[in-house]
């Protein structure tokens, strides 16, 4: 899969979640060019202009939280998204799926820190 152009916003950061690791434009775009090699825009099927929200390739990666409120409580639903600019579909990507594997990515290449989960 070709590079996804980055999205970035200049400015200050939000901080992030306390339970969500960082993850950097590059390790979101390593993460679709592995597990979703054929990616399109499931509305117009363009393949070309998807935009990756993020700072930069090592830089943050945008999280989008939403509160989803479940009986009588509420958790914060976390998701990293592309932005089809041809149409306007935003794709979202459950941001524990990519943590998850980024984390055990970065264990197997001997980068992580296994001390803490
Ligand atoms: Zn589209």
């Amino acid at each position: 899969m070709k590079a996804l152009p980055f999205g970035g916003v200049s400015g200050g950061h939000m901080d992030m979640p306390s339970d969500h690791l960082a993850i950097t434009g590059q390790d979101f775009s390593d993460y679709l060019s592995k597990r979703c090699p054929g990616l399109k825009c499931p509305m117009c099927q363009t393949t070309e202009n998807l935009m990756l929200h993020a700072d930069s390739s090592d830089g943050p990666a945008h999280l989008l939280t939403t509160p989803v409120h479940v009986g009588g409580g509420a958790f914060q639903l976390g998701n990293y998204f592309i932005t089809c600019l041809d149409c306007g579909h935003v794709i979202l990507f459950n941001a524990h799926r990519i943590e998850g594997w980024v984390r055990s990515n970065k264990e197997a290449a001997g980068e992580g820190d296994a001390n803490d989960e």
